[in-house]
C-alpha cells in the first residue's frame, strides 16, 4: 500500500524532466558563490540594524555578544569578568565603579569554545606533523648511508656479472633509492638489516626498516616532504663519493 502523499504531486514542483528543457539558463538556481555573498550581506544587515537599535549589546572585554550586564554601565561575560578582576585585582567597573559579580554572569558562547578546540586540534595536528619530519629526519641521517653500501654492493655485484655499470648509482634521486631498496627483492633489506644492527640496537633497526616501506608507501600516494629526502641524497651521495671517488 502506498501512501497517500506519495500519489499526490507537489503543486510547486514541476516534472524534473521537462524542467531543463521548459526553463531557460537565466532563471536556473544562482550559483553558490552568489548565494553565499547574499547570505553574508543579509547577515551584515541584520547585524547593523541591531547594533543601530542596540538590540544585541555586547562583552566590553570580549566584545562578542552578550546579555549579561556586569555593572552599570557595561556587559560582561563569566569568564571575562574573571579575567577583567583578576588584570585590575578587584571585581569593579573602571569606568562606573559599581562592583560585580563573575558568578552571577552568563558564560560565554559554545562556538567560542568550539572554535578554542579547533585551534587546539589544528595545533596537535602541527605537533604531529613535526614530530613525522623530525623523526624521518633521524630516519634519513641513520639509514643513508647503509643504503647507499648496500646499493653500491649490489650494483657492484651486478656489475661483475654483466659488465660495467657503476656509474649508473649516481643519477639516483631519492624515490628510486626508497622503492629499489623496497621493491627489489627482500636480499636488499635484509642486507640492509644486518648492517644497520652492526651499531643498533635490533628494535631501531626493525623499526627504520618499517618506516623505510611506509616511506615507499608514501612516495606512491602524497609524497614525502622534501627536507628528508634532501638530508638523505646529501648522505648517501657522500658515500658514493668516497667509495666511487669524484664523479
Ligand atoms: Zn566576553
Ligand atoms: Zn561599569
Amino acid at each position: 500500500m502506498s501512501s497517500p502523499s506519495a500519489a499526490v504531486p507537489h503543486p510547486d514542483r514541476k516534472p524534473a524532466g521537462k524542467l531543463a528543457t521548459r526553463e531557460p539558463a537565466a532563471a536556473a538556481a544562482p550559483p553558490p558563490a552568489a548565494v553565499a555573498a547574499q547570505a553574508a550581506a543579509q547577515r551584515i544587515s541584520v547585524r547593523i540594524s541591531m547594533a543601530e537599535g542596540q538590540a544585541e549589546t555586547s562583552c566590553v572585554v570580549c566584545l562578542q555578544p552578550c546579555s549579561s550586564k556586569a555593572c552599570s554601565c557595561s556587559y560582561m561575560h563569566k569568564d571575562c569578568a574573571e579575567q577583567y578582576a583578576k588584570t585590575f585585582s578587584a571585581a569593579k567597573c573602571k569606568v562606573c565603579g559599581v562592583g560585580f559579580e563573575p558568578s552571577r554572569l552568563n558564560k560565554r558562547k559554545i562556538d567560542d569554545e568550539d572554535r578554542r578546540g579547533e585551534e587546539l586540534a589544528r595545533k596537535r595536528a602541527r605537533e604531529r606533523a613535526a614530530t613525522e619530519r623530525a623523526t624521518n629526519l633521524e630516519w634519513a641521517r641513520l639509514v643513508a648511508p647503509s643504503a647507499a653500501h648496500i646499493l653500491l654492493r649490489h650494483y657492484r655485484h651486478a656489475e661483475e656479472e654483466s659488465g660495467p655499470g657503476a656509474a649508473e648509482v649516481r643519477p639516483l634521486c631519492f624515490d628510486s633509492v626508497v622503492l629499489s631498496l623496497v621493491h627489489s627483492g627482500e636480499q636488499y633489506l635484509d642486507d640492509l638489516s644486518e648492517r644497520l644492527c652492526d651499531t643498533q640496537p635490533q628494535s631501531t633497526v626493525e623499526a627504520a626498516v618499517s618506516r623505510l616501506r611506509s616511506i615507499a608507501d608514501d612516495l606512491m600516494t602524497e609524497g614525502v616532504d622534501a627536507s628528508c629526502g634532501a638530508l638523505f641524497m646529501r648522505l648517501f651521495n657522500q658515500v658514493l663519493e668516497r667509495r666511487l671517488g669524484p664523479p
